[in-house]
């Protein structure tokens, strides 16, 4: 049968773990941008803090600083989620029922839903990831966050816990989102309860990861679905093609033009300041640094990917990697 996966590698372990190490170095002192404060409980993250990790489809690890702190997963879990439920109600029918074309619109945008006559998003903006987190497989809250907890716990490779401050605080505070599901709602364009759905979509987004947690979780999807440790296919194959095609046109909301322009590959931010990149066939990269730019995305995360895709030769339209010292 023919491979659905990406081939090619990263350079050598020496220029991978070198490269890691200077990201972390060069980027680490500088200062621009704003931690989240809209969900009080992300307001008091360190700005300092700064993790990279990589990891490569073979299951080899290289981190630079805070790799290991922990923070809410937010909407880096987009991705995932979108996965599971394509894996659960195939991808076309996924694609029928959620939109696959960015809004250009900030990622909370309530316009999303109203922007287009059947009101279709896509699974990367709040509006397309609660009408997703709807279709869960389950008849209750209780069985979708099962499915959505195991399923993200498979991602990574260990079981993943709630991080029940930051979820009080957003549930205290997510008024928003709230409005976002009851105009799906009235769109048709929801599939459980939307207050149950919202609740549930805001559980996902404060799952506890590290950097070290998305390295991996970002190599399954770089390779074809099969986490590179515990070798488990977490999803199909093609499940994984169109995962990285929505995170392409809109992982990181209206600035996901220019990060294609400069990166050059599949990428999603949070707003508690991780960030993934993808790089198909070789390897998952993930940041931690909450200091974010205007549209929500991590500055350090985003210079870190732009650096490391350069000179790691990862840009999937054209790429010159760096060569061994
Ligand atoms: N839970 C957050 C929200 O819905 C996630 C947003 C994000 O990370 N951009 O507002």
């Amino acid at each position: 049968m023919e491979s659905w996966i990406s081939t090619g590698h990263l350079p050598n372990e020496a220029v991978v773990r070198q490269l890691v190490a200077e990201a972390h170095q060069r980027y680490g002192p500088r200062r621009e941008g704003k931690v989240a404060r809209y969900i009080p409980a992300l307001a008091s993250a360190n700005p300092a803090d700064f993790g990279i990790a990589v990891a490569s489809t073979q299951g080899q690890l290289f981190e630079a600083g805070e790799a290991h702190q922990p923070f809410s997963i937010q909407s880096i879990s987009k991705p995932f989620l979108f996965a599971l439920i394509c894996q659960a109600i195939g991808e076309r029918e996924a694609r029928q029922k959620l939109g696959v074309n960015s809004t250009g619109l900030p990622f909370n945008s309530v316009q999303a839903v109203e922007r287009a006559e059947d009101g279709l998003s896509n699974p990367m903006v709040n509006a397309g990831a609660i009408a997703a987190t709807s279709l869960a497989p389950g008849d209750t809250a209780e069985a979708k966050w099962a499915f959505i907890q195991e399923g993200f716990s498979r991602f990574a490779g260990r079981p993943l816990a709630l991080d029940g401050e930051v979820y009080a605080s957003e549930v205290a505070t997510n008024r928003r989102n709230l409005g976002i599901a009851t105009l799906l709602e009235e769109q048709e364009g929801i599939w459980f309860d939307p207050e149950a759905t919202t609740d549930l979509y805001t559980r996902q987004c404060a799952l506890s990861v590290t950097s070290h947690d998305l390295a991996l979780m970002a190599a399954t999807l770089a390779n074809g679905g099969r986490h590179p440790l515990s070798g488990e296919q977490v999803v199909e194959p093609p499940i994984c093609q169109v995962v990285l095609a929505v995170m392409v046109t809109a992982g990181l909301y209206e600035t996901s033009g220019d990060w294609i322009y400069d990166i050059g590959l599949p990428g999603k931010s949070g707003v508690s300041g991780g960030m993934i990149t993808v790089a198909p066939g070789k390897g998952g990269l993930a940041t931690y640094s909450p200091p974010l730019d205007g549209a929500g995305n991590s500055v350090r995360g985003q210079l870190t990917a732009s650096f490391l895709s350069e000179r790691l030769g990862l840009h999937l339209l054209a790429s010159r990697p760096a060569s061994p010292a």
